[in-house]
């Protein structure tokens, strides 16, 4: 999962793009200002001017130079910003405006960390090289058809044909990719293979990736697999340390097919820690399972089964002859 140095300077020449972008914006609303309001450039022109006398003065001995400079300038910045007020524009309209504040759009961070815009842009990249951006093009919310749904025969456990009830989840779920910001919450769908568990996901992950939210797709065999390279293995190598990290701090997460992995008392509380840590940290998560509630709970533990079903809303799938007991 490490990055190359070719996909290092990828990220980085969007990061040069994205400044330049940054000050050509601002260099156009600077010019807005001055044709609306000449007198804030005679203002500009003037902090210029004065700090040019002022070091002058400084640099003959003047101390107080210093001092008087930062009192004219507060002073001619209130004068700008009554001026800016007049016309409805906020105080900082002609100042510098970033992508990301954490970082001001450099990557890194005052402490010189990579920033969270940086982490979200190497997973943006690490798909893009895996085969999911492949698959996202053609599983998304614009290539759902219902047509693979029953639409003549009632399904008992919700009342209505699966094509109608599919309408539904569909919206559902739609609805959870459009107020991710606000509301955030969990997914829980059961329904056996070829119920359209992975489409549906597939369908929010691709809606949240293209809005830049950080998304790692898991299957809960390399999920389980992450944990325990860096349970067990004392020199884990840094991409494994990089995608344990991401674990906790992606918006969202989803572990696809939860139950086709060998368990074991130790993905069971795993599972349990990761479920937990990622509700304590208000961060989302998508679970698909093809176990029923029931046999999720015998599989794994009470524990699991109930902080899930407390927690997160669950879509159960339906199709065909399966019927599932929930
Ligand atoms: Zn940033």
């Amino acid at each position: 999962m490490a990055l190359s140095n070719s996909q290092y300077q990828e990220i980085m020449r969007d990061y040069q793009a994205q400044q330049l972008r940054n000050k050509h914006e601002q260099d156009e609303r600077i010019r807005e200002i001055y044709e609306r309001l000449p007198a804030v450039r005679e203002i500009d022109q003037a902090v210029s001017t004065r700090a040019v006398l002022r070091a002058k003065e400084l640099l003959n001995g003047k101390r107080e130079a210093l001092e008087e400079l930062r009192e004219e300038i507060a002073d001619l910045r209130e004068q700008k910003k009554v001026l800016l007020a007049s016309k409805g524009y906020p105080a900082d309209y002609m100042e510098m405006r970033y992508r990301c504040l954490d970082c001001q759009d450099t990557g890194y961070t005052k402490e010189d960390k990579k920033c969270h815009c940086f982490r979200q842009a190497q997973i943006r990249l690490l798909y893009a090289q895996s085969n999911l951006e492949e698959i996202l093009k053609r599983e998304n919310f614009d290539t759902f058809s219902y047509e693979y749904f029953d639409q003549e025969q009632v399904e008992p456990a919700v009342g209505m044909t699966v094509a109608a009830y599919m309408k539904q989840v569909y919206r559902w779920c739609m609805e959870f990719a459009i107020e991710f910001d606000e509301k955030g919450g969990n997914l829980l769908f059961t329904g056996a293979t070829g119920r359209g568990k992975t489409f549906l996901t597939n369908c929010i992950a691709k809606k949240l990736i293209d809005s830049y939210h950080s998304v790692i797709y898991l299957s809960a065999h390399d999920l389980f697999d992450v944990f325990s390279k860096n349970r067990f293995e004392y020199q884990t190598e840094e991409g494994m340390k990089e995608m344990h990290q991401f674990i906790w701090d992606c918006d969202l997460l989803i572990i696809d097919d939860l139950g086709t992995e060998l368990n074991n008392s130790f993905t069971s509380s795993q599972l349990f820690f990761c479920v937990n840590q990622r509700l304590l940290s208000g961060r989302s998560t998508i679970i698909s399972t093809n176990l029923s509630l029931d046999r999720l709970r015998d599989e794994y533990t009470d524990r699991v089964t109930s902080r899930i079903m407390s927690s997160y809303t669950i879509i159960p799938l339906y199709g065909g002859d399966i019927r599932l007991r929930l």
